[in-house]
């Protein structure tokens, strides 16, 4: 891009500012985490923005505060909730295949090494697996990927070609549900989808924050939009300019309203029948899904279990599936009797 003539002085100037900017704070020399700062700082202005010119215009406002502390501080209580929730959730991990790989490997070396170590490896259990990990540890394991892979290879139907499970770009294989993001440029446990509001992935280590972070800003949203409501019931004689703006800015929060309570509802579905979104959207392109019947939802467990297990998943805690058999895809398309309904067959 050419940068002589005015435009010269100028990038030399945000060159210089850059590098000042990259010499105070280092984690600003990377790109991507610039660009994560500024969504961040938007974020925060946006609702500042909403929050701000409410207590600015509406007097009644103020005044009902004085009266009533208790309601506008817990509107208060609820904005910053919402953003510390998002904070939360931008800064935890999905649950990288790479970390549940080096945590499996770790158990399985304290078992071969130490002598009084449990009989039992890292291994499948009941079909699924679940290896406990600090997720802060980091380092690739010298045991390498041998006892990993063979793990992975119990959740695929025997005669799984190991070519099939590999990640080309991590070359590590996958468990089912696990896809690579190229966006994070890694490979990630029950991966949903990569949230560019957020800056990272929604998977297995992070879906349930995700879904509490969009259900209060629903929920932020539709109260911010009563107060504007309000407001313009009670002083829609005030000035025409401040009146413009309201109506603007509460136009713009039903559209995000609907918006987030349909991703709210959609996710709700989601963790009901533990699907994903990528396995929904992609459905007829993963091998493991391509050949069921549309209505079979190959990992739910039935309502109350999938709803347990999304909300009492821990990030620290990796929890693997295997794929069902046919015997069990069978089951799942028997049609319902009078005998089911009564044992709850669905629950
Ligand atoms: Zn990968
Ligand atoms: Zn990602």
């Amino acid at each position: 891009m050419p940068t002589d003539g005015v435009c010269a002085p100028i990038a030399e100037l945000r060159d210089r500012a850059l590098d000042r900017c990259s010499r105070w704070f280092p984690c600003l020399a990377d790109p991507a985490r610039r660009s994560s700062l500024v969504l961040k700082v938007a974020l925060v202005a946006l609702h500042l923005v909403y929050a701000g010119i409410l207590f600015l215009f509406d007097e009644d406002l103020i005044e009902n505060t004085r009266r009533q502390p208790w309601y506008i501080a817990l509107y208060l209580l609820f904005f910053v909730a919402a953003l510390i929730q998002y904070f939360i959730t931008a800064g935890s991990s999905p649950g990288y295949v790479f970390d549940a790989m080096k945590a499996s490997n770790e158990a399985n070396s304290l078992f071969m090494t130490s002598p009084t170590a449990s009989k039992h490896p890292a291994s499948s259990k009941n079909g699924s697996l679940t290896v406990t990990v600090d997720i802060n540890q980091s380092g690739r394991n010298s045991l390498g990927s041998s006892s990993w892979s063979k793990m992975v290879m119990e959740f695929y139907p025997l005669g799984t070609s190991i070519r099939t499970m590999t990640c080309s770009y991590c070359n590590i294989e996958q468990p089912p549900r696990a896809k690579h993001c190229h966006d994070c440029d890694k490979c990630v446990l029950q991966f949903d989808h990569h949230c560019v509001w957020l800056g990272t992935c929604i998977g297995q280590g992070n879906h349930c924050r995700f879904w509490w972070y969009i259900f209060e800003e629903t929920a932020l949203c539709l109260w911010t939009g009563i107060l504007y409501i309000t407001y313009l019931k009670t002083s829609i004689s005030g000035a025409w300019w401040k009146d413009l703006i309201m109506i603007l800015l509460l136009i713009s929060l039903v559209v995000l309203f609907i918006f987030l309570l349909l991703l709210l509802l959609f996710h709700s579905y989601l963790v009901l029948t533990n699907q994903t979104t990528y396995e929904l959207v992609r459905r007829r392109r993963i091998p493991y899904l391509r050949g069921l019947p549309e209505n079979v939802f190959p990992f739910s467990k039935g309502v109350c279990r999938n709803l347990y297990r999304f909300c009492c998943a821990q990030s620290t805690i990796y929890d693997m599936e295997r794929l069902p058999t046919a015997f069990e895809v069978e089951e799942k398309l028997r049609p319902y009797t009078c005998l089911d309904v009564l044992t709850c067959r669905c629950c």
